[in-house]
Formats: structure tokens, sequence, C-alpha cells
């Protein structure tokens, strides 16, 4: 392997340190404690890791956390008024709903997460927060997308002026990286499964973003020689094997840094969602 190894849990220490301190200062300026509400629906077993995860990180900083466990029959109503509940808790800064929902209300997810309120939307997806990003007042930004523009920074990448690929464009993780880019000075293109000869657009890049949710989709020959890879993609190929998006052992000869999966992107996430949970209390709390 020629290409620098981006680990993500060298990133997700200095974050979470960062937040940490953050903590402390909203502590000591206002008394109050950061806290977040994790609501899960179900018993999605894959969800369960990453709500006892994200509950991990809060009492490792010093973040009040809650975990509201709902039924797998609930209703949207339901649902609703659990959040409305938590939109008027004052110790509660943050507020995510794990997805995937079970499928009686996945298709009324988007009613759902809009009831958020949007000083509290640490998952950065209501329209007023996604807007905000699009017009350049980034306020609470989805944590993925978030998590690998400042390991690029951490990791002293230059993004201004460079060529940017994203393949995919999710509201959770294409279209906020693009906007992340973009005001960030990349020259960005975003590519999805209707792209007209993928592999042609992908060597142009010298920053390759991949969150498509297809095992080693993207091969070597779709990597300009010294490319940045950011491998967003995690798939479960065997019950006890993750892989991303990216072939990882092919691409890594070709790149100049890539991210691996496990180990990556992932960890950035959680610690990005700390950041945001911080965020969210001092917006709240100089309103
Ligand atoms: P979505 O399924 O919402 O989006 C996938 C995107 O990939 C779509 O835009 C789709 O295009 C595009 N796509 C699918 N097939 C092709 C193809 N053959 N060629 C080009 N583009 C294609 O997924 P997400 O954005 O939610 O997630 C992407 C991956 O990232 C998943 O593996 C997911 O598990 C992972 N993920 C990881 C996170 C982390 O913490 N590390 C957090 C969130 C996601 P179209 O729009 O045309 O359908």
């Amino acid at each position: 392997m020629t290409a620098r190894l981006l680990e993500g849990k060298v990133f997700a220490t200095q974050i979470k340190a960062d937040a940490k301190k953050k903590v402390e200062a909203l502590q000591a300026e206002y008394k109050v404690t950061p806290g977040l509400a994790v609501v899960i629906v179900g018993e999605n077993a894959a969800s369960k890791v990453y709500v006892a995860n994200k509950h991990k990180a809060c009492a490792e900083l010093g973040i009040y956390s809650e975990v509201i466990e709902m039924p797998n029959d609930t209703t949207k109503d339901m649902l609703l008024e659990k959040i409305d509940e938590l939109n008027a808790n004052n110790k509660i800064h943050g507020i995510l709903v794990q997805l995937p929902l079970p499928a009686q209300i996945q298709v009324d997810e988007a009613e759902i997460l809009n009831r958020i309120d949007p000083l509290k939307d640490v998952d950065g997806f209501h329209p007023v927060n996604a807007g905000k990003l699009a017009t350049g007042q980034e306020q609470l930004v989805p944590c993925t997308p978030l998590g690998c523009i400042r390991m690029l920074e951490l990791a002293g990448i230059d993004i201004e002026g460079k060529q940017a690929v994203i393949i995919g464009r999710s509201n959770i993780v294409g279209k906020p990286m693009f906007h992340l880019l973009l005001s960030r000075n990349a020259t960005v293109t975003v590519c999805h499964s209707r792209t007209k000869d993928l592999a042609q657009i992908t060597r142009q890049a010298d920053i390759l973003v991949a969150a498509i949710g297809k095992p080693a989709f993207v091969t070597a020959d779709m990597v300009k020689p010294g490319a940045v890879i950011i491998d967003v993609g995690i798939n479960r190929i065997a019950p006890k094997k993750l892989v991303g998006d990216v072939d990882f052992s092919a691409v890594a000869e070709v790149a100049s840094a890539i991210t691996p999966v496990p180990g990556g992107v992932g960890l950035l996430t959680i610690a990005m969602l700390m950041q945001n949970t911080v965020t969210a209390a001092r917006l709240q709390l100089e309103k």
C-alpha cells in the first residue's frame, strides 16, 4: 500500500477532545450541560449498536444523554408527540431519530424529521438547516459529510481549487458534501445512478467521495493517480465483515490518501454528532 491511511480514530480523538472543551466552556459560562436524546423505534439490531455507541460517546465527553426506545408498532402520531415533548424539554439540546424507521412510518419520515426544532436538529436533516447549508450559512450540518470535511482539514489536505467528485446524491451524504466542498472552493461534480461514463468523470477527481452503498464499487482504474479517496460506504458482506464502496487494496496503490472501512469515516460521524450537540446547545443558549 502506498497511500496515506486516513484513520478515523486519529481525527475522531481530536474532534472529541475539542467537543469536550466546548462542553466544559458551556458549563462554566451558562451552568448548562448539553443534552442529547436519541429516539429508536423498533428492534433493528444495527441501529441498537449505533445508538449504544452514541450514548457511550456522550458519557465520555460529559454530555447528558437519553435513549428513548419506542415499540415497533409506534404510530406517526406517537412519534410526533415524543418529538414535541423533547422540543419543549430544556435539558435536551439535540434530538436524533435513528433511521431507518419501521415500515409503517417510513413514508412519514420527512414529516417526522421536520417536526424536530431546527435548533435541536443535530442530524442537520431539517429543511431549515439544509437551506442554510445551501446558502452558505452553515448551522447544523449532517454529521457524516461534516466529519469528512473536518478530517480533510485536520489532515492538512487542501480543498480549494481541487476537482472533487462525489458518487451519490442522498440528502444525508452526497448533497451536503457537495455544498461543503463548494463553499470551500473546490470545483464539484456530483454523480449518481444515471450518470453516463462514470469512470471518465471519477478519473478527473483530486478528491473522490464514494457514498453509494455498493461493495468495492470504485476500482483502481476509476481513480486518478495521487487522488484523495474518502470511502463513506458501509456494506455488510458477511455477518462480521464490513467493507466500503472502494476496492481498498487496489485503490490504495494508486491514491495518495484513503480512508479505511471500518475505522474511517464512521468514527468521525459520531464525533461530529458530539460537536453538533454542543453547537446546538450554544445556539439555544445564545438565542
Ligand atoms: P443512498 O442509498 O441514499 O444513496 C446512494 C447513492 O448512490 C444514490 O444517489 C444513488 O444514485 C447512487 N448510486 C447507486 N448506484 C449507483 C451507480 N451504479 N453509479 C453511480 N451512483 C450510484 O445511500 P446513502 O447516501 O444514505 O449512503 C451511502 C453509503 O454510505 C451506504 O453504504 C451507507 O451505509 C453509508 N453511510 C455511512 C455513514 C457513516 O457514518 N460512515 C453514514 C451514512 C451513510 P440515485 O440517486 O440515482 O439512486
